[in-house]
């Protein structure tokens, strides 16, 4: 709690609200799983953090003024450790290119999970004027804008109401392996929604929250993209 007060309080000392890989530590604090990995500000220290992380990692552009990432180019999946610094390089100038002015803040080097087998859903939330901090959970990744696949609860909610938010989406069927697919962990992502519900309960000043993607394996969940926005 301590920890996340201090992060949220050095966001509003900016200028701009918004937190992006500064959110993982407040998630790792609320027990939400996240990949492993780091920010880093130069080529050969990402390729130092991707030796300690595995033979192929995932790299994303940090930067405050480029909320799409995947839009300029800006995440590579499946980056051999060998080619970790030039793809530094690259992520860099292609933000440049995008942007000249951008504020380049780094790269995070991430975990690459295996998205074989994986559902990618959303967890996000937004204050009401009316109702306070509502929690949604859904269907992810590139399909959210065109399936609004969505369901939304007050938050916090407790263990049913969350397991219930993933029996009522319309790609319920998806989570629990349909056609033959093993399904993924739906507990971990009840857990993970109902973490998420409390944090912004806890957090007024959260006034907005997305997590998209937030992979779901046979395994476990990882969010593995955050934003969130402090008022
Ligand atoms: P943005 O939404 O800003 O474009 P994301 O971080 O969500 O950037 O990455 C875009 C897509 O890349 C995700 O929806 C997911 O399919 C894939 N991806 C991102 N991070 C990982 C990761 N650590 N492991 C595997 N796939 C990833
Ligand atoms: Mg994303």
């Amino acid at each position: 709690r301590e920890r996340v007060r201090e992060i949220l309080s050095s966001v509003t000392e900016r200028s701009d609200n918004r937190l992006g890989v500064e959110a993982m530590e407040i998630f790792d604090a609320y027990g939400i799983p996240t990949p492993e990995g780091a920010v880093v500000d130069d080529p050969a220290e990402a390729a130092r953090i991707a030796e300690g992380i595995g033979e192929e990692v995932v790299m994303k552009i940090v930067s405050p003024d480029i909320l799409h990432k995947s839009d300029i180019g800006g995440v590579k999946v499946g980056v051999p450790v060998e080619e970790v610094a030039d793809a530094y390089e690259d992520l860099v100038s292609r933000a440049r290119n995008y942007q000249p002015d951008a504020t380049i803040l780094g790269v995070q080097v991430q975990e690459m999970i295996d998205l074989d087998g994986a559902v990618e859903t959303i967890v996000g939330s937004h204050t009401d004027p009316q109702f306070g901090p509502l929690v949604m959970f859904g269907l992810g990744g590139v399909f959210v804008e065109i399936m609004e696949d969505t369901t939304f609860r007050l938050a916090p909610v407790g263990r049913d109401e969350a397991a219930e938010m993933t029996e009522e989406i319309d790609a319920a069927p998806l989570l629990r392996g349909a056609r033959g697919r093993e399904a993924v962990d739906v507990d971990s992502i009840v857990d993970a929604v109902r973490r998420v519900s409390q944090l912004v309960a806890d957090f007024p000043s959260i006034v907005e929250l997305d997590v998209n993607p937030l992979v779901a394996t046979p395994d476990g969940v990882r969010a593995v993209d955050l934003r969130l926005t402090v008022d």
